[in-house]
């Protein structure tokens, strides 16, 4: 037996669950593992809380991210005793997740924890810090440096923004961040943002082209937020969209795209190939220390991973919620 939340529909209301589950109840997969920590992502708040239709199969176990050991391995490339870091692919939507101490998944799907790293500090990083990688890679991949200007963040007090913050200002940019939470601005001063702006500069409606400021963007807000970022980036800047914590519209025009040769730039962590996984791994594994990551943080148990996710949708949670399993 091991513990889980377990999401389930079949009292026809949802329910999420902490619950002690048969090991013959695991899905297929090649790899079976002890989940050592685990964290609450956006998207693993939305499934917890049933606010979008993360989860696709019922019951479902969830937790897009995990760390933790092998305990048994049909897979090549796994053995028993090996750490492994699990971002996305569907689990936690389709195939039972993290949020449990025992998951079966596939071992094409795991990357190595870094030497640099512990379980828990790969799972401060977790999807959120991989995807905040992926973001600036796709920056650095235009050939964009600090040299060309400032660099804007938004949702910056969230995961994928803290570790933006942290990593591009490591990088040497000036960046500015855009925040709903005026009280956060020390953290974010502490992360190395160099200036915070205040969200509602950026979440009303503005015009198609406004007055050029950014050589780059990581927006994790999608809608009115998004719109205005690419409406205020420099002539041939890139603007590296992931999220849609504002909202999933993209309310603008052609205009900085065709007027400015700006790039928009789509960031999907959930289906990139191991090979993009490793090198974000590696560079996290470069660039962030354990310091940042330590302010980033914060733990909980378990069974608190439900009070977590409903205070990530309410606006309570800064940075980065690490599940001690
Ligand atoms: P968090 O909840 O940790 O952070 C989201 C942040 O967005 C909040 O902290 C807040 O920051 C800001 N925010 C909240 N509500 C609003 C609002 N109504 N309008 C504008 N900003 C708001 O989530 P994550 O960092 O884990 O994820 C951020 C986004 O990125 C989510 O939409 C998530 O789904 C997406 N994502 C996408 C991935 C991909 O592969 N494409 C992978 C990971 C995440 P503040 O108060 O500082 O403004």
């Amino acid at each position: 037996m091991f513990q889980a939340w377990l999401l389930d529909k079949a009292s026809g209301t949802f329910q999420a669950e902490l619950r002690e589950i048969d090991e013959s109840r695991l899905p297929p997969g090649d790899v079976l593992v002890q989940v050592l920590h685990s964290t609450i992502n956006y998207k693993d708040a939305l499934a917890l809380t049933h606010r979008a239709p993360v989860v696709r199969n019922w019951p479902m176990v969830p937790g897009i991210d995990g760390a933790g050991i092998v305990l048994e391995s049909r897979h090549a490339a796994w053995k028993p005793g090996d750490r492994w870091i699990l971002n996305g692919w569907g689990v936690g939507e389709t195939h039972w997740g993290c949020l449990a101490e025992r998951a079966s998944l596939r071992g094409d799907w795991l990357v190595p924890v870094p030497a640099r790293f512990d379980t828990r500090q790969a799972m401060i990083i977790g999807t959120a810090g991989y995807t905040a990688m992926l973001c600036v890679q796709a920056i650095a991949a235009h050939d964009l440096r600090p040299e060309h200007g400032e660099v804007l963040v938004t949702g910056a007090t969230g995961g994928v923004g803290s570790i933006a913050v942290a990593l591009l200002a490591r990088r040497g940019w000036k960046v500015v961040a855009v925040s709903g939470k005026p009280e956060r601005e020390d953290y974010l001063r502490a992360l190395g943002a160099a200036e915070v702006l205040p969200r509602q500069s950026l979440s009303e409606p503005g015009k198609p082209l406004q007055k050029e400021r950014w050589a780059a963007v990581v927006d994790t807000a999608g809608s009115h937020i998004l719109a205005n970022a690419c409406a205020q980036t420099r002539w041939g800047g890139v603007v590296a969209a992931c999220g849609l914590a504002q909202g999933m519209d993209f309310p603008a025009s052609v205009a900085p795209f065709i007027l400015r040769n700006v790039t928009l730039a789509g960031i999907d962590s959930v289906m990139q190939p191991l090979g993009a996984r490793r090198a974000a791994w590696a560079a996290l594994a470069d660039e962030l220390d354990a310091s940042q990551l330590e302010a980033v943080a914060h733990d909980i148990r378990l069974d608190q991973a439900l009070e977590a996710a409903q205070a990530l949708m309410a606006g309570r949670v800064s940075g980065r919620t690490v599940v001690n399993i």
